[in-house]
């Protein structure tokens, strides 16, 4: 029987020794982990170049749970008009609070958003779901108004048009008075810190209107599991958009080149 070993990978000159090997569990040249990240920022390619063994082990473990939290769903790309969620259900069901009785999210995240709010009620902080899922209608009548309230340039850089809102995932939250108040609150400042210990990403944080398509909403949060938020934060430079376009643009070359495990 012969034992496969793991890809062998050549990095270049980095804190290891020039031409070091070290191995991951997928079948990977050191030219298929160029392209990858080539898209990157270079100070994230630099981050990954710099522990390749360690980002594969995360990127395995991001790839063991359901693709559907790390859809990308953004600007440019967009869910069909019917998709809807397979397991919708109310926070309030589960001693969540809601400030809307109709707030739904999926249950496949009640697990981690119940730990969260517990351990939030633990240090004296009440985390309000203010919204959930959105259906596409939702969405379209969300747009329509910030669209008649503010003009249309306002609205796009705070609304998603009918398709391209995370909300129609049903794993995305909207905390608190979903407005830039939010950030300062207790509440904002508990997520701000540890949301990601519960599998939460802040979606459109501050700067990076440019590469999210929104301002910073310190409200909005989606749920990427904890494999997510690690990767996210160790080698994305903790920015969910950069690791959601890498495994939305690799995701079929990784699981091909996977070696069973
Ligand atoms: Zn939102």
């Amino acid at each position: 029987m012969i034992l496969l070993v793991g890809a062998v990978l050549l990095l270049p000159s980095t804190a290891h020794a020039s031409g070091a090997r070290i191995s991951s569990g997928f079948a990977l040249s050191s030219r298929d982990v160029t392209a990858m990240i080539q898209p990157l920022p270079k100070s994230v390619q630099e981050r990954i170049l710099a522990d390749t063994e360690g980002f594969f082990q995360l990127v395995a473990r991001a790839l063991d749970e359901r693709p559907d939290f790390f859809l990308l769903v953004d600007k440019a790309h967009a869910l069909p008009p019917d998709y809807v969620p397979p397991d919708l259900v109310s926070p309030a069901d589960y001693s969540l609070s809601v400030s809307r009785r109709d707030v739904t999210l999926r249950k496949a995240i009640m697990d981690a958003a119940v730990q969260m709010s517990r351990a939030a009620t633990a240090d004296g902080v009440t985390l309000l779901f203010s919204s959930g899922y959105r259906s596409y209608e939702d969405q379209q009548s969300v747009y329509r108004r910030e669209v008649e309230t503010y003009g249309q340039a306002a609205a796009d850089r705070e609304s998603a048009h009918p398709g391209y809102s995370q909300h129609q995932l049903g794993t995305a939250v909207d905390f608190g008075s979903i407005t830039d108040a939010f950030a300062a609150t207790r509440a904002g400042k508990w997520l701000a810190l540890h949301a990601e210990e519960y599998g939460f990403s802040l979606s459109y944080p501050d700067g990076f209107e440019s590469v999210t398509g929104y301002r910073h909403e310190s409200w909005h949060y989606r749920y990427i599991t904890r494999a997510g938020t690690r990767l996210q934060k160790e080698y994305f430079g903790d920015i969910q958009q950069y690791m959601l376009e890498f495994l939305h643009a690799n995701r079929k070359m990784l699981e091909e080149k996977r070696r069973s495990h």
